[in-house]
């Protein structure tokens, strides 16, 4: 499929349809904006996002240990309620030179692997059950999509791979898979939250940025950077800190994507959260991720889950899901 068919069929969206969809943009950008004086992050540059997304959970990562957090990882999603065999027959592959980790369903049933540069400490737990949620959506999705083909709904993938995480990172599943005291995983979970705040504002500004490229042909990329950083209150960015040109039409689907995953799945963890604990010990929330939750990407679009939630959309609703006080 031609790169522009690809972008169009992702934009081709509820936003078209119901417009329901950019009022949820909006409000993911209108929260992003509100984040950074609340997060104390007015006039550092895009970079420094990236950097403090990280580093402010250094001081939580002797927690972990000083390997890659593979047994965490196990551990964590097992106590979310899936069973022991799905997950311990996915495998973590290390492969030199790659920053992050991807995940990989080579043959849905018998080859789940997580591959990347697996290295240790919080960030990387926080990765490994992200990679992890992917596979587990793979596995109890009953078909994977085709973009060509299914009537799909935009932006499940990432929100549907990132609610494990997010689970994994409440301060009582940590309290069990690192075996520490309740005010230290407390500590390490307010940490988390700290990090995927900073993490929500990265991820709409790409896609805030990505959707300009995509609508606004008659201004430059770096004009366009620039326009954005200004709307922020961040530093005038370095040039092409990760929009290059070269690849422009291949990030807008895929920052768009991971946006919804960084914004709009911390709302969608409290609904889920709220439901399953009226129904099995808490952390227990495998049983809904599976029968109801996977196979939505093919049922309804995200904006319409949200609004059966009783979800109206707003700046603020998304900012109270991150529980930052
Ligand atoms: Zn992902």
């Amino acid at each position: 499929m031609l790169i522009d068919e690809y972008c169009s069929a992702f934009l081709r969206d509820e936003c078209e349809i119901s417009g329901s969809t950019d009022r949820l943009l909006n409000a993911m950008f209108k929260a992003a904006r509100q984040l950074i004086p609340l997060l104390n992050l007015e006039g550092q540059g895009i970079q420094d996002l990236l950097h403090h997304h990280i580093r402010v959970l250094d001081d939580v990562d002797p927690y972990f240990g000083p390997a890659p957090p593979i047994e965490h990882c196990f551990r964590a999603i097992e106590a979310l309620g899936f069973g022991r065999d799905q997950v311990r027959r996915i495998r973590f592959v290390p492969k030199a030179g790659t920053s992050t980790a991807y995940a990989s369903a080579l043959n849905i049933d018998e080859d789940l692997r997580v591959v990347g540069n697996l290295e240790s400490g919080a960030i990387w737990y926080r990765i490994l059950t992200h990679e992890v949620g992917h596979l587990l959506g793979n596995t109890f999705s009953p078909r994977w999509p085709s973009i060509v083909s299914d009537p799909i709904f935009p932006y499940w993938g990432e929100l549907l791979a990132e609610l494990p995480s997010l689970f994994a990172s409440t301060a009582p599943v940590l309290q069990a898979v690192l075996e520490i005291e309740g005010s230290e995983a407390a500590e390490v979970a307010a940490a988390m939250r700290r990090s995927k705040a900073i993490e929500f504002i990265i991820g709409a500004l790409r896609a805030e940025f990505s959707i300009e490229v995509w609508r606004d042909a008659s201004s430059s990329f770096d004009e366009i950077y620039h326009r954005i950083s200004a709307i922020y209150g961040l530093a005038e960015p370095e040039p092409n800190v990760f929009f290059p040109p070269a690849i422009k039409s291949v990030t807008v689907p895929l920052f768009v994507h991971q946006a919804f995953g960084a914004c709009v799945a911390p709302i969608l963890a409290q609904f889920v959260s709220n439901r399953a604990t009226k129904l099995w010990q808490p952390p227990i929330v495998a049983p809904l991720l599976i029968g109801e939750l996977y196979p939505l990407w093919s049922k309804r679009s995200v904006v319409d889950y949200l609004l059966d939630n009783g979800c109206e959309l707003t700046a603020s609703e998304l900012i109270d899901s991150l529980e930052l006080i």
